[in-house]
């Protein structure tokens, strides 16, 4: 059942904090993308998102809370960087990976010593979490590796038929994930880029480091007879977000700079062809459906549009969407990302 969640809040909100009290799953509203929230302290609930998600149980989840002091029971540390970047990011795209508490399951973190956290930037999650009166582990409310979802319509169609409850709160502001950031060992840790841009981050804390996309494909390539989501494959990786493939449209996928695009061989010979433009567009009728994601090239204005565009180019019945790589600053990197593990067909 889908409740509007901004026209009938107190409604909605009790309702769904009261189903995530009694282990249901609640798919609400944040910044980035819809999540599908669980009590992350009960195990048949945790359980339940990874089922219903077809995600497998080495991708740990995202343990949302509503405030800075719900931190402390879920972790054994937080240093000072996470307490400075708490201080300026949250509520935000920014979740931290800490040394987790034995009161967190290990369900939720994979097995692991750490726990992902953050504080959401959305009056409806925070209300939720608040009314619920729990850590609520979330992962993006779509199936494990296929396209995130920006608004409740996209989660009713994917996995409505399997969960409790949709919050409607209207399209995502941000439009990509949280940017994860492991803080352990006195080291910070690229995991994950995302709302809150490495510039952001290192202006804050000073120096992070980013380990290097094709390290991980590389090393998952080498396995042996591994197939891509094979779980003894990806057991060595830091964060499984860093997976080859993922955010994955059904239609094929090729990246170009802006240059290339009239050289793919494939535009004008008689396929369907669709483009995904970072700028505006300005081209022949050689595409049969284009989305521009931002009039202007303003990368803010690309990520809210971004997965919506996507999900439209998927289903317009194309032999293949040629994207637009995006500056590889800012915001451009978390694009970027999104692009290179949507175009990977391992
Ligand atoms: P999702 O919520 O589906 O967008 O993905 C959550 C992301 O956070 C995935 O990339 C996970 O691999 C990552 N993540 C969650 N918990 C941890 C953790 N304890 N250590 C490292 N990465 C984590
Ligand atoms: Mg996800």
């Amino acid at each position: 059942m889908v409740m509007n969640a901004e026209r009938h809040a107190s409604t909605a909100i009790e309702r769904a904090a009261l189903l995530l009290r009694e282990g249901g799953l609640v798919a609400f509203p944040t910044e980035t993308v819809y999540g599908l929230g669980a009590n992350a302290l009960d195990l048949a609930a945790v359980a339940r998102i990874f089922d219903v998600k077809g995600r497998p149980r080495f991708d740990p989840l995202i343990v949302h809370i509503a405030d800075r002091s719900d931190l402390e029971p879920l972790v054994t540390e937080f240093p000072p960087a996470a307490r400075q970047l708490a201080d300026r990011f949250w509520p935000g795209p920014l979740t931290l990976v800490l040394p987790k508490a034995a009161i967190v399951p290990d369900l939720v973190t994979a097995g692991g010593p750490t726990v992902a956290v953050r504080i959401p930037d959305h009056p409806l999650a925070l209300a939720l979490l608040r009314a619920a009166g729990l850590p609520v582990a979330a992962p993006s409310a779509n199936p494990f590796g296929r396209v995130s979802p920006t608004t409740a319509e996209h989660v009713r169609e994917q996995l409505g038929d399997r969960i409790d409850l949709i919050l409607d709160g209207g399209p995502c502001r941000v439009g990509i994930e949280s940017t994860v950031l492991q803080l352990t060992d006195g080291r910070a840790r690229l995991l994950r880029p995302g709302g809150v841009t490495l510039e952001e981050i290192e202006a804050v804390i000073g120096r992070v480091t980013v380990p290097d996309p094709a390290e991980f494909s590389r090393r998952a390539t080498l396995l042996p007879g591994a197939r891509p989501m094979d779980e003894g494959m990806v057991a060595g990786l830091a964060s499984p977000g860093l997976l080859p493939q993922h955010y994955a449209p059904r239609t094929r996928l090729v990246l170009v700079d802006d240059s290339e695009t009239h050289e793919v061989s494939e535009v004008g010979t008689g396929r369907r062809v669709g483009l995904l433009s970072a700028r505006p567009f300005s081209g022949t009728g050689l595409y049969q459906a284009v989305e521009v994601l931002s009039q202007t090239g303003d990368l803010c204005e690309s990520a809210a549009n971004f997965f919506a565009a996507l999900r439209r180019l998927d289903a317009a019945g194309l032999d293949l969407i040629i994207a637009q790589t995006f500056p590889e600053q800012g915001l451009g990197r978390a694009l970027n990302d999104r692009l290179r593990r949507a175009a990977s067909k391992c």
